[in-house]
């Protein structure tokens, strides 16, 4: 094996670190808590595990946490009702609506719904459009931590050939908008991409947010690339065992790769670290005050 591995727990285990000072900061001077309200719909076995990550490390980092979990009969009115409630909450200062939501419940509408100034998932339409426009707002976690995961490797990002395998709400488009932002060259691929594989081949960084298990190879990559894997496929393994792998053959691209991160324990933990900043910005921002960076603050130099 030849890539520098990159240690998604410890560059997230370090943001934590700070924005744990940031809540105590907060707290002290100014008298605030942030507080993070999660709402879960239901019994997704996956979610529920999420979520009780969630709320672990946001107690764990000072802030309040608000636990909401409502039978999997909810009805869209009545989720509505609470973000409602939420979104008035002087206590509350981040909202998390754990995806995928029942059948019966329209998830754009409840998206919606959430104050965008509250919204740490940055999954609402204002603050997708502020994001896209270049202006201040919340952006997706999964995207951010992806971005700080490549700069541990590539500190500055301008002018370099990345591509984003994947283009969902959550993942590719707005990793592909903060990428902008960061001044590189961007194209973003997905399932009806021609010569995916040579596509790839042009990154010196690729993103895979695809969820299909180990199909990025290791004749996709051009040697000493960095390889940012955001895949979380669950496989059976040795033994009828099962088992986490990403998006990426990483054994194989291991090899030729230059810096690569694992799954687990590379975007995954990232993800959790930049929900929690998040929240303590949102925080910041809706008491008037000049929010911390946490390093992800996009250069914006957009000529
Ligand atoms: P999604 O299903 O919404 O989107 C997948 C994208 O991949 C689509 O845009 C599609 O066009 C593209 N695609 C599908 N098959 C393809 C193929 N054969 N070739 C090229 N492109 C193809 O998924 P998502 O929500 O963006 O998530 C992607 C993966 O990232 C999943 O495995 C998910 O579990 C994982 N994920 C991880 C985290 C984390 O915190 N680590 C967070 C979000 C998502």
């Amino acid at each position: 094996m030849t890539a520098k591995i990159i240690d998604g727990k410890a560059i997230a285990a370090d943001l934590r670190g700070k924005v744990a000072d940031a809540v105590h900061r907060l707290s002290r001077d100014r008298g605030i808590t942030p507080g993070l309200a999660v709402v879960l719909v239901g019994n997704n076995p996956a979610s529920e595990s999420y979520v009780a990550s969630k709320i672990k490390m946001t107690a764990g980092s000072g802030m309040r946490s608000f636990d909401h979990r409502l039978p999997k009969e909810t009805s869209g009115a009545e989720l509505l009702g609470l973000i409602a409630r939420l979104n008035a909450d002087p206590t509350v200062h981040g909202i998390l609506v754990q995806l995928p939501l029942p059948s019966q419940i329209d998830a754009h509408k409840i998206i919606a719904a959430v104050d965008p100034a509250k919204d740490v998932d940055g999954f609402n339409p204002v603050n997708a459009g502020r994001l896209s426009a270049g202006l201040p707002g919340l952006a997706p976690c999964t995207p951010l931590g992806c971005i700080l995961l490549a700069k541990t490797v590539q500190p500055s990002l301008q002018g370099l050939e990345t591509v984003v395998i994947g283009r969902s709400n959550i993942v590719g488009k707005p990793l592909a908008q903060l990428l902008l932002a960061e001044n590189a060259t961007v194209t973003v691929a997905h399932s009806k991409t021609r010569e995916l594989p040579a596509v790839c081949r042009r990154a010196d960084v690729l993103f895979a947010a695809v969820g299909r298990p180990e199909l990025v190879r290791h004749d996709w990559v051009k040697p000493g690339a960095t390889v940012i894997d955001v895949g979380v496929n669950r496989v059976t393994g040795a033994a009828g065992r099962p088992r986490i792998v990403g998006d990426v053959a990483f054994t194989e691209v291991a090899q030729i790769a230059g810096a690569i991160t694992p799954v687990p324990g590379g975007a995954g933990p990232m993800t959790i670290a930049c929900l929690l900043a998040n929240t303590v910005r949102a925080a910041c921002a809706i008491a008037g005050l000049r929010e911390p960076a946490f390093g992800q603050r996009p250069s914006d130099d957009r000529e």
